[in-house]
């Protein structure tokens, strides 16, 4: 699944290549693609037509447009395989091709929601007051966000009876954080993934945010490079930030602080990777 940095790299593209364009029409070539919008392939079309797109929004890791003249928003799933290309009208359609839209002006270029693995879609929303897809009004805002409350997740981590992974994973109180990011967080911060938060103190939170938001930033500016082509694209199988991982796929390497080899346990349907001597269990027993 595609994370918070790689979700805002297709934001950044999307404002730049589609953005205050008013769309002219749309094709949905698969019906699976838009099984979120409940009244169907031919409504989301015809409710599409005429409206210019606003600035492309992010919270966590959803993404959305903003239909500009409506309290209404495209909301865009990713899935495992989505991709939003923008893409010159005389390129071939993608094998995976799911939805095109076209727009009202002489650029060139269309959008194309392709997804090769059909979970994702986009489906219409009416908009919270606030601006959000009704739909996702409960997700919490993201540590990139100038909004976000650090002492109000603090109280959160200590009024729950959770551990810090599945802390840092729970939308509600946080949200953009995925596996492979809240185990480089862990990682730099040197906290075991089953740490109870209700021990936490100001200061660890603190530091703990402080290193979610650097791995945050650091992917940021590695995919940030590829969002200046005319591409706008979004694949949960190539991270940009491979290269410069710490904790994440490292079973069995040495750790890059200490040497010792890094482990990798099963945990909730997913995996750890930890280092076991900079990342002590919260137990005296070794798991
Ligand atoms: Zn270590």
């Amino acid at each position: 699944m595609p994370e918070l940095p790689e979700v805002e790299v297709v934001r950044r593209g999307l404002a730049r290549w589609v953005a205050h364009r008013t769309i002219a029409d749309a094709e949905v070539l698969h019906p699976r693609a838009v099984r979120r919008h409940v009244p169907g392939p031919d409504d989301f079309t015809q409710r599409l037509k005429g409206h210019p797109i606003g600035s492309p929004c992010r919270r966590g890791k959803y993404l959305w447009l903003p239909l500009e003249d409506t309290d209404e928003s495209v909301l865009a799933h990713l899935g495992m395989s989505g991709q939003l290309l923008v893409q010159p009208h005389e390129t071939p359609d993608e094998k995976h091709l799911r939805i095109r839209v076209r727009f009202a002006d002489a650029l060139g270029t269309e959008l194309r929601f392709v997804d090769q693995r059909t979970f994702g879609g986009l489906s219409l929303h009416d908009n919270t007051p606030d601006g959000l897809p009704d739909v996702i009004a409960h997700i919490a805002r993201d540590p990139l966000d100038p909004l976000f409350d650090d002492e109000a997740f603090h109280q959160a981590l200590r009024r729950k009876r959770t551990t810090i992974k599945r802390a840092l994973l729970d939308q509600s109180l946080i949200s953009g954080v995925g596996n492979i990011y809240a185990d480089e967080a862990l990682w730099r911060a040197r906290l075991h993934y089953d740490r109870p938060t209700a021990t936490f103190t100001r200061p660890r939170t603190a530091e703990l945010l402080g290193h979610v938001r650097d791995v945050m930033t650091a992917a940021l500016s590695v995919g940030g490079t590829s969002f200046d082509s005319l591409y706008v694209n979004v694949n949960g199988e190539s991270g940009y930030f491979d290269r410069s991982l710490d904790a994440y796929g490292r079973e069995g390497l040495p750790c890059k602080r200490c040497g010792t080899p890094m482990r990798r346990r099963p945990w909730m349907n997913r995996s750890s990777c930890f280092c076991p001597k900079c990342q002590r269990p919260p137990s005296a027993r070794v798991v």
